[in-house]
C-alpha cells in the first residue's frame, strides 16, 4: 500500500510523513532527499546544468542509497552519508533547478518506484500522487502559510547552525515553490483526489492524527466491500 504526501516546502509533510509512517509500521521515503543528493552531487562537481551529457554520466554513475537507523532514513551518495549535507542552504537554493530537469526526474522516479514495490511506503514528496504512483491508496496534499513555513524552516537551519533572517527564507520559499509549480516537467500540483490539510494552525500530533484517520477509515471501507 501506498500513502502519497505532496505538498508544499516546510509545510510540514516530512515530520507528519515520518510519525505517520512509524505509527503504521509503514517504510518512509522521503524523495525530496533523493533531488537534493542529486543536487549535491552536481555542485561538487561543478556542473553546468546545460550539459546534458554530464548529467547523464553522472546520474549513470550515481549510487543513491537509502538506509533506516531505527525508523530515520539516512541517505549515502556514492557510499557517503549525506544526509546532512543536503540539507544545507547552498543545496536547498538549487534543488528546484535540478530537480526541473527531466534527466533528473526520470532516474529519481525509477528509484523510487523500485524502492516503493518492497513494501508499505508513506511517500512523500512533490509528484507522487500526481506522477510517481498515481494508483495511490491514499494521497494527502500538506500546505501552511509562508511565515509559519519560513519559521519552520529557520527553526530546522538553527539546528545546522546556520542563521538565516526570516524575509531570505520568506523569499527563498516563495522562489521555490513558483518554480516547483511552474515547471514543465511534474509540477507540484495537488492530485484531484487528494486530500487537502493545512498545518498552520495544527500541531505535529493533529497533523498525524488527520492522516491516521483517514487511513483507518480507508481500511473500514476496504473491509466494508
Ligand atoms: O521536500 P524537500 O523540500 O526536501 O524537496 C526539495 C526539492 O526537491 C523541492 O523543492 C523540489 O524542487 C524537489 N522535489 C521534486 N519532486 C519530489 C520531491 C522533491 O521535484 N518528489
Amino acid at each position: 500500500m501506498i500513502i502519497a504526501i505532496d505538498g508544499l516546502a516546510a509545510s510540514g509533510k516530512s515530520t507528519t510523513a515520518k510519525q505517520v509512517a512509524r505509527e503504521l509500521g509503514f517504510t518512509y521515503l522521503d524523495t525530496g532527499a533523493m533531488y537534493r543528493a542529486v543536487t549535491l552531487a552536481v555542485l561538487e562537481r561543478h556542473l553546468d546544468l546545460k550539459d546534458e551529457a554530464g548529467l547523464r554520466a553522472l546520474l549513470s554513475e550515481l549510487s543513491l542509497e537509502l538506509k533506516y537507523n531505527q525508523d530515520e532514513q539516512r541517505i549515502y551518495l556514492n557510499g557517503r552519508d549525506v544526509s546532512r549535507a543536503i540539507r544545507s542552504q547552498r543545496v536547498t537554493s538549487q534543488v528546484s533547478a535540478v530537480s526541473a530537469l527531466p534527466v533528473v526526474r526520470e532516474a529519481m522516479v525509477k528509484i523510487q518506484r523500485e524502492l516503493a514495490a518492497k513494501s508499505d511506503c508513506v511517500v512523500e514528496g512533490r509528484d507522487i500522487g500526481t506522477v510517481v504512483f498515481p494508483d495511490a491508496e491514499l494521497k494527502f496534499f500538506i500546505v501552511a502559510d509562508y511565515a509559519t513555513r519560513a519559521r519552520r524552516r529557520q527553526s530546522d537551519l538553527q539546528q545546522l547552525g546556520e542563521e538565516p533572517a526570516l524575509e531570505t527564507l520568506m523569499e527563498d520559499l516563495k522562489r521555490r515553490d513558483e518554480r516547483d509549480a511552474t515547471r514543465a516537467h511534474s509540477p507540484l500540483k495537488k492530485a484531484t483526489d487528494a486530500i487537502v490539510i493545512d498545518t498552520s494552525n495544527l500541531t505535529i500530533e493533529e497533523q498525524v492524527a488527520v492522516v491516521v484517520e483517514h487511513y483507518n477509515h480507508y481500511l473500514e471501507k476496504r473491509k466494508g466491500k
